[in-house]
């Protein structure tokens, strides 16, 4: 019987018949495992029989989040890596050559354009569309360009994707469609619903969500045929073709970069993903009631929330995502010190990250957009006075009074 999303989640760990009945995967701090026998070993390097080979590519920790963020995804299996960022850069390493083009949004989070830019000192070409509109993917498309890369909600303006249609593009065109589902997390929206191949997540953000652990992770959807993709080494295309883009990940990505989830950063994820659904209806409810506060306030320009009816997308969000997530941007008036509105801030903290049981605050074109550049950032919408929140899950009461005693003052000596 299929069970729900947090059922599922629940109790998946002891479906395995753990000893002494324990109801989390034990953590296994072993990087080797032993076998019977020489044939044995053999066997498992080879791929013949299930089992452990060396813990930069497999341990039984991290195999039981692997299971639980499939569940989550709706996928066929999952791949982890140490951070979000792992995960992407060696998802885009394995499976691309130099001579391939990519068509990736324009809307991004800043090391993911970062790897974008590095990726065209390798021979890739890469074009950046506004997804918000398939036309843009679709005018942009080549007959050598291998994927398309979108984000569901993006950092920090909160574009959303055109998400459907750019997946019935991709599946007309036999081009691999990748979402990295970061912001929205599986409880909100499962890509392989649009027809993503792959699905990315950071598992640091909602999935974790108690910022005490980096992971990031793929996920084979089953949606798209590896039989259409060149770029798969003969070495991976011996099972079942559903299974060989993941399997290239795994070795050409995870045991050649070693970028490893560590077992206990595994454990602290799974405990984390017990609470998702809980967790992202809270905060997204407050945010909900934060936007609609900002959307009035004398001392703000803008808000950048798609559960505002005003939000180019919102229609759009409506039919693609259980909420609105909760990252949202605000854009202060021009009189009004970004700076000052910050630093009134008590219970807010200021800091990087999202997805946090906390609610975070951060002036993003003077850190995590200062490297890309003022002309980058303003083609992303990013001003000097937009101001990224993360909104966690305190009681929405505090979290208005707090934003609006420190708009007060930095409105105060505008
Ligand atoms: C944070 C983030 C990443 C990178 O994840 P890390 O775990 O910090 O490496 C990738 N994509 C999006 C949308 C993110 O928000």
């Amino acid at each position: 019987m299929s069970k729900g999303f947090t059922t599922a989640i629940l109790h998946s760990d002891r479906q395995g018949g753990i000893e002494h009945g324990s109801l989390h995967k034990p953590v296994h701090n072993s990087i080797t495992f032993a076998h019977n026998t020489a044939a044995d070993i053999a066997a498992v390097f080879q791929g013949r029989q299930p089992g452990m080979t060396y813990g930069r590519q497999v341990n039984p920790t991290t195999q039981a989040l692997e299971k639980k963020i499939t569940l989550m995804e709706g996928g066929l299996a999952t791949c982890c890596f140490s951070t979000g960022m792992a995960a992407i850069s060696a998802t885009l390493f394995s499976l691309l050559r130099a001579g391939d083009h990519v068509v990736s949004s324009v809307f991004l989070f800043g090391n993911t354009n970062s790897v974008f830019q590095t990726l065209q000192n390798f021979g890739i070409e890469v074009s950046f569309v506004d997804a918000t509109d398939v036309a843009n993917v679709e005018a942009a498309l080549r007959p050598n360009t291998r994927l398309v890369f979108v984000e569901t909600i993006a950092n920090p303006c909160t574009q959303v994707a055109d998400l459907e249609r750019i997946g019935t593009l991709c599946k007309a065109r036999e081009v691999l469609y990748v979402v990295d589902n970061t912001i929205t997390s599986p409880w909100s929206f499962k890509p392989v619903s649009v027809g993503a191949g792959l699905v990315i997540n950071s598992l640091s953000k909602y999935i974790g969500g108690h910022a005490n652990a980096l992971g990031g992770s793929v996920t084979e959807t089953g949606a798209f045929d590896w039989e259409k993709f060149p770029n798969i080494y003969a070495n991976y295309k011996t099972g079942k073709p559903s299974t060989w883009g993941l399997l290239q990940i795994r070795k050409k990505g995870l045991r050649d970069t070693g970028a490893t989830l560590a077992p206990e950063a595994a454990h602290h994820i799974s405990v984390g993903s017990e609470t998702l659904a809980l967790r992202q209806e809270c905060s997204s409810a407050n945010a909900g009631k934060l936007a609609e506060f900002f959307n009035t306030h004398p001392a703000i320009k803008q808000v950048f929330y798609p559960g505002l009816a005003a939000h180019p997308q919102h229609a759009l969000a409506k039919t693609l995502f259980r909420n609105n997530s909760s990252l949202m941007s605000i854009e202060l008036k021009p009189e009004v010190d970004c700076f000052a509105f910050i630093d009134a801030l008590q219970l807010v903290v200021i800091a990087s990250h999202l997805g946090d049981n906390r609610s975070l605050a951060i002036p993003v074109a003077h850190t995590i957009y200062f490297e890309m550049g003022a002309e980058r950032r303003a083609e992303m919408g990013i001003s000097d006075g937009t101001v990224r929140l993360a909104i966690g899950i305190e009681d929405s009461d505090d979290l208005i009074a707090d934003f609006a005693q420190a708009l007060d003052k930095a409105a105060a000596k505008a």
